[in-house]
């Protein structure tokens, strides 16, 4: 039986705000229970997509909820950073789930709640001015169908107030126009970029969020709490794995994942390329690195901003300068996988990405199946609304993302759906790169990054670092596919934990659970690493829960065969291996 919690008496964490667009109300309540159980983040957002969302709805109905959370050290402790947006995706079916970091935690947590339930529809557009403890419904027609979605978010930051810490949550143009894979942009460069979350917004004709507050967060004993915390700050301003992710950032795999062969390139016919030079991470550092930016009460800031310097149309002696992000998904989704290895037009083309408000890594994966489909004359032009693709040609490209943002011919109009959902459509499916329906990421490492894609809750990297073990143990040994898949499941069960808790991947080296154990001791949660664990488990068979509610099956999961065609690190990928975990999973997890 598991000992009772108790959190800090008075602790805002436990205060869920529940908005409803359609008929302009709101109303606070206490869910203890829950962030007792499942201590915030993914753990409390999962329980309350469980409740909130309408068994087999349709993710664009106005039941289908909207769910942020925060968690117990967001605000309290360095790199917890992290929102947890929980949903029912439009672009799989199952479960949205998506994280973002800036400063949108710090924001929802100091404006008195641990978490945030919205559902309704609005009959115009609008936006939500949350503060003081109001939610204020403001008109956004003005707002909607702006080429730029930052151009959005600089009227909403002008005209907004709000006392304290503040984050802007908006979408773009493919969100307002539901491209499943619609993202929502927070301060500018964090993104709750997969699984369609944008498209949500945009279905609710919600364009954004303006949210601010200064509570104050109470500790059980301040003595310690200011230890524990130096002890944090200090582990994440010396660790040698955070100073590469602030010098050269997660752009420096690009350079190793090239030389193993595990680098996408052209819709993965090839897993490296002998132009890569210009795009590493230490190239683009080197030549176009303005500087660099960190979420809220994190220090060591890996967020890269390049400066793009393009000429006005109408004289060239006249210049505008772009601060453009970038990292590893980015350089290998919007460059290699479709043969850009030039860095300004990998820079131009990530620019129109961040302003139609689009999941980078979908939308690439997309470029480069469309950009196969129509060298093998299985489209025509007339279905890209007559724009020219090939290879590494920016320009098209840039006209083709602003195209399916807002498409008008029927084909683009199943490519805003995805490349699995296209591709079901009009063939290619043994090139189209989804796994789960999910666009796939940037590694083609071995079996255990497509079984990680494969059996993840979201179906992605992160969900239990599948790479990594390709990486470090199946490039030497033999592991077979019950040992992967066990390693898998446990490696996730333990990222809910860091989930729940709110905090950043990239410091999950400094996190153990040991140290969490710790650390949510001083926020009033005594649990110990085995319960923890434990915990773990539990919220990543709810997760799984909901998957199965809304009809996912491990049985029905698609592998697209160039997969088995194109060379890789471990020289394992075979249709046995992967036929093998799957089973093994689906016995454990049916
Ligand atoms: S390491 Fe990067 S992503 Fe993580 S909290 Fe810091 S700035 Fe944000």
């Amino acid at each position: 039986m598991r000992k009772e919690l108790a959190m800090i008496e008075n602790d805002t964490l436990s205060r869920v705000l529940y908005i409803d667009l359609s008929k302009k109300r709101y109303f606070v309540k206490d869910r203890k229970d829950l962030f007792e159980k499942y201590l915030g983040g993914t753990g409390v957002a999962t329980q309350l997509l469980l409740e909130e969302c309408p068994e087999g709805i349709d993710a664009f109905a106005k039941e289908s909820p909207i769910i942020f959370a925060v968690g117990p050290l967001t605000g309290a402790f360095p790199l917890a950073s992290k929102t947890c947006a929980m949903f029912k995706s439009p672009h799989t079916g199952d479960l949205g789930e998506s994280h973002a970091g800036g400063r949108s935690a710090i924001a929802i947590r100091m404006a008195g709640y641990g978490a945030i339930v919205i559902k309704g529809k609005s009959e115009l557009p609008i936006y939500l001015s949350i503060s003081n403890g109001k939610v204020l419904f403001k008109n956004a027609t003005t707002l909607w169908g702006m080429k730029d979605g930052s151009i959005a978010a600089r009227v909403m930051r002008q005209s907004e107030g709000g006392e304290g810490l503040r984050a802007i949550f908006r979408i773009g143009q493919a969100g307002e126009n539901m491209a499943t894979f619609a993202n929502v942009t927070t301060e500018t460069y964090r993104h709750f970029g997969r699984l369609g979350l944008g498209a949500i917004f945009g279905s609710k004709m919600l364009k954004g969020i303006v949210i601010s507050g200064k509570q104050m967060i109470e500790v059980t004993n301040k003595k310690e709490y200011r230890a524990l915390y130096d002890q944090i700050y200090k582990a994440a301003t010396e660790s040698p794995l955070m100073q590469k992710y602030h010098d050269v950032g997660t752009a420096i795999n690009i350079k190793s994942l090239n030389s193993a062969k595990a680098l996408p390139v052209k819709n993965l016919q090839m897993s490296s390329t002998e132009d890569i030079g210009p795009v590493t991470g230490e190239e683009i550092a080197k030549h176009h690195l303005a500087r660099r930016v960190a979420c809220a009460h994190c220090p060591v800031a890996c967020i890269h901003l390049a400066y793009l310097r393009e000429a006005y149309d109408d004289d060239p002696y006249f210049y505008k300068t772009i601060p453009v992000c970038y990292d590893f998904e980015l350089i290998y989704s919007l460059g290699t996988m479709i043969g850009i290895t030039e860095p300004k037009a990998l820079l131009k083309l990530i620019d129109i990405v961040e302003q139609v408000g689009v999941d980078a890594m979908s939308m690439g994966v997309i470029l480069a199946w469309i950009t196969e489909m129509f060298e093998k004359n299985m489209i025509t032009k007339e279905d890209l609304n007559g724009i020219s693709i090939s290879w590494g040609n920016v320009e098209g490209y840039i006209e083709l993302v602003r195209n399916i943002s807002k498409p008008i011919t029927v084909f683009l109009k199943a490519c805003a759906h995805g490349v699995d959902y296209a591709s079901k459509i009009y063939g290619g499916k043994e090139f189209a790169m989804q796994f789960g329906k999910n666009e796939m990421p940037g590694y083609h490492t071995g079996p255990a990054g497509y079984l990680g894609f494969l059996l993840g809750a979201r179906h992605s990297h992160l969900d239990n670092g599948g790479y990594s073990i390709d990486q470090k143990e199946l490039i030497k040994i033999d592991l077979s596919p019950e040992q992967v898949v066990n390693k898998l499941l446990d490696e996730e069960a333990i990222r809910q934990i860091l989930s729940s808790i709110a905090v950043c991947f990239f410091a999950r080296g400094i996190y153990e659970l040991k140290l969490v154990s710790e650390a949510i001791k001083l926020l009033g949660f005594d649990l110990n690493e085995n319960e923890l664990h434990e915990i773990g488990k539990q919220i990543h068979l709810n997760k799984y829960k909901f998957k199965m509610r809304e009809g996912f099956r491990i049985e029905k999961l698609e592998v697209p065969e160039r997969i088995y065609e194109t060379t890789d690190p471990t020289g394992k990928i075979t249709k046995k291996f992967i036929k093998e975990g799957l089973d093994y999973a689906q016995n454990l997890i049916n």
